[in-house]
């Protein structure tokens, strides 16, 4: 029962959260072309073998992509592998430079900050 509880995920609340980012979100999410121009722009993705999931837009597509598709609909697992993209790949440095103008750092502090709600961190004992 009591770990029922602690895998429970208050879907109401990413829904309401998701809800008043919605316009600006999905409007990156819309006009992002995937032409992966913010890629070298990001250290990290440089610094790993330019390893895809580290590409900037692989990041936020992974994460406030997947949010928005499922509205909000996404179970403790789910919600897990977005907290590992947002935690442990994107340091929030805001280097990371779109032609676009999209703001990639505030998609992903967007996807911390849903995860913080639902008691997903950054875990520094599992690398
Ligand atoms: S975030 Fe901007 S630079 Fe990066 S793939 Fe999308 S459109 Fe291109
Ligand atoms: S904010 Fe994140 S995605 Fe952007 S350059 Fe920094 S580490 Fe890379």
């Amino acid at each position: 029962m009591r770990e029922n509880a602690l895998n429970a995920i208050d879907t109401g609340m990413i829904k309401a959260i998701l809800e008043t980012e919605k316009p600006k979100m999905k409007l990156w999410l819309k006009i992002c072309v995937r032409c992966s121009l913010c890629a070298e722009s990001c250290f990290l993705y440089m610094t790993r073998g330019k390893d895809p999931i580290y590409m900037p837009s692989h990041k936020f597509i992974h994460t406030i992509g997947v949010l928005y598709r499922k509205k909000g609909e996404v179970d403790r697992q789910c919600l897990q592998e977005i907290g590992d993209i947002v935690w442990n790949r994107c340091v929030l440095c805001t280097r990371c430079y779109c032609p676009f103008g999209i703001d990639i750092p505030d998609m992903i502090a967007l996807g911390r900050k849903i995860c913080r709600t639902q008691n997903i961190y950054r875990r520094y004992d599992e690398e």
